[in-house]
């Protein structure tokens, strides 16, 4: 079976398709679409169905999209639906991380969790499927691998950041497996 991943994130493709091998997952440019995505909304549920739906009401395709967000106790929730620009328009991930770490400077209370909704549209019908993964912010950065906070997020149960394990782990434990492993659920039960 096709599915094309409203994405324009190569990590989270890559990823996507590791998670669930038994589909064949397309990106947007597989597709021939090269469409910036809409992310207006104050939410990260919001945003993730407007990716979606602004696909399919364009295209008229089955698809299925990715949002996620960092949440961290201490900052109230914190970034969240910013995640991503949390440093600034830029979008960079070594800015987000510098000034996340900035932000938790001799703060003891380092809970956070990532959280991901994948909104999937078939047959003209939506469904979401949430994944989380919870854990602690390090105070320093560490390993080489995944992306964006990746380096400095510590999973619940482990030592060392998300950038410090396997992909297979990762692809495992994450918020993103989690909740592309619900979807596979529902299309397997269907
Ligand atoms: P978005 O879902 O692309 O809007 O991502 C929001 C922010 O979270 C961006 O800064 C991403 O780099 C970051 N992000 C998304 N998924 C992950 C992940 O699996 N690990 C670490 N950071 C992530």
């Amino acid at each position: 079976m096709k599915l094309i991943f409203a994405t324009n994130n190569a990590n989270k493709l890559r990823e996507a398709q590791q998670i669930l091998p038994q589909y064949q997952i397309l990106s947007l440019e597989d597709a021939g679409i090269h469409d910036e995505l809409p992310e207006t909304h104050e939410t990260i549920i919001e945003n993730s169905k407007e990716k979606a739906e602004y696909l399919f009401n364009k295209y008229h395709i089955d698809c299925f999209s990715d949002d996620t967000g960092l949440e961290v106790e201490a900052l109230n929730g914190a970034p969240g639906v910013y995640s991503a620009r949390f440093a600034g328009p830029q979008k960079n991930s070594d800015d987000n991380i510098a000034l996340l770490l900035e932000k938790l400077q001799g703060v003891e209370n380092r809970k956070a969790r990532f959280v991901t909704y994948v909104t999937l549209i078939i047959n003209g019908k939506e469904h979401i499927f949430e994944g989380e993964m919870r854990g602690t912010i390090l105070p320093y950065r560490s390993g080489s691998a995944g992306f964006g906070y990746d380096p400095v997020f510590c999973p619940e149960g482990y030592d060392k950041s998300v950038a410090d394990l396997t992909t297979a782990v990762k692809n495992q434990i994450s918020h993103r497996a989690r909740s592309l492993q619900k979807m596979a659920e529902f299309l397997n039960s269907k």
